[in-house]
């Protein structure tokens, strides 16, 4: 299980949960094919052994990142919101990050920053509730890039969301810090403007990656590609970038969908692992 709240240098950190879906809710195909796209199928299977293996029933967690710091409050992804369509799938509630907000003690009202890493249903899914913003006084931002992709190919919701946030929304550049010790990156691959956030704190960085990494195996095999990534190629080389960058600077990692959340890269070999990270606060 991941920890309710940790603490990195002069931040508090509250994992939200939102819920969790399984794979075959998403896809009618292969799960190991969703998760891992054209990898060789035995590699595969012989790596997710110690894992516990992959199949429709597999869940995918969804956990977010609320970081408090000098009295500012961001909130990293929002979740899953109305469009976790939690009616088609009564087994498996999924948008419950507001109510986890609460527990941790916060209301919508408290948030300044909603960083967007991308706008996939799970991550933007809750920026809007009926018609409205859901933060109604944070500041949302997203980079440019991906605003721009949602607005060309994705789903009318997405690009409705666009539309309500308004003057709300900030479009960042590549690289921007957005509150105290919080920096935004571009890290193209799984969407084209998808970004990832750095927070840094006292000598302590910890690296929200969003979806560049889904399952601890990717750590190992950074050409295991999910089937759905826009660019394959950029994908496979981002991650690669990011896992040698987490190792040499000995980051925290916060990945959303892997249960536990926090993790660390270490050496195996000529390569990479993932290890479990257990702080708490
Ligand atoms: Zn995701």
């Amino acid at each position: 299980m991941s920890p309710a709240s940790f603490r990195l240098g002069d931040f508090d950190c509250h994992v939200l949960y939102d819920g969790s879906r399984s794979i075959g809710s998403m896809t009618e195909g292969s799960a190991m094919r969703f998760v891992f796209g054209d990898a060789p199928e035995a590699e595969v299977e012989a790596a997710l052994g110690p894992y516990g293996g992959i199949s429709p029933d597999t869940r995918i967690h969804f956990n977010y990142l609320l970081a408090e710091n000098e009295g500012h409050l961001t909130l990293l992804d929002v979740g899953c919101g109305d469009q976790a369509e939690n009616d088609e799938n009564p087994d498996e509630p999924a948008g419950l990050l507001v109510k986890s907000l609460g527990e941790a003690g916060f209301s919508v009202d408290d948030v300044d920053t909603v960083v967007v890493s991308h706008g996939h249903w799970d991550h933007f899914g809750g920026a809007v509730t009926a018609g409205k913003a859901t933060f109604p006084n944070a500041e949302y931002v997203m980079s440019a890039k991906e605003a721009e992709y949602i607005n060309a190919k994705a789903e009318g919701w997405a690009r409705e969301y666009l539309r309500v946030l308004g003057d709300k929304l900030r479009l960042l550049p590549d690289v921007a810090e957005v509150a105290p010790g919080v920096t935004v990156k571009v890290a193209p691959g799984h969407t084209p403007g998808i970004a990832v956030t750095e927070l840094s704190s006292r000598g302590e960085t910890l690296l929200y990656t969003s979806d560049i990494i889904l399952h601890p195996i990717h750590v190992e095999h950074t050409d295991w590609i999910p089937s759905f990534e826009t660019d394959k190629v950029a994908a496979a080389a981002g991650r690669r970038r990011l896992i040698e960058d987490a190792h040499r600077r000995r980051l925290l990692l916060f990945v959303p969908h892997i249960p536990g959340v926090l993790g660390t890269v270490k050496r195996a070999g000529t390569g990479y692992m993932w290890a479990d990270d257990h702080r708490s606060a």
